[in-house]
């Protein structure tokens, strides 16, 4: 085991690691991704809040 040995060991994990799939974005489980959940639903006027789980990190409007 040499020096190189070990820079190219790091490399390898640099690239698996840079390799992991990052397009597959989880989406929330409790808005589906909207960044909004309905809380209420009044006679036309449906109430809605950022979700609670995820926070709307997205930044997406409200619906
Ligand atoms: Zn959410």
């Amino acid at each position: 085991m040499s020096i190189v040995d070990d820079f190219e060991a790091i490399g390898a994990r640099l690239r698996g690691l840079s390799e992991r799939p990052t397009a597959a974005e989880p989406e929330c489980s409790a808005c589906d991704g909207a960044g909004w959940e309905m809380y209420s639903l009044g006679y036309m006027d449906p109430h809605f809040r950022q979700c609670e789980k995820c926070l709307n990190l997205k930044g997406l409007p409200s619906p």
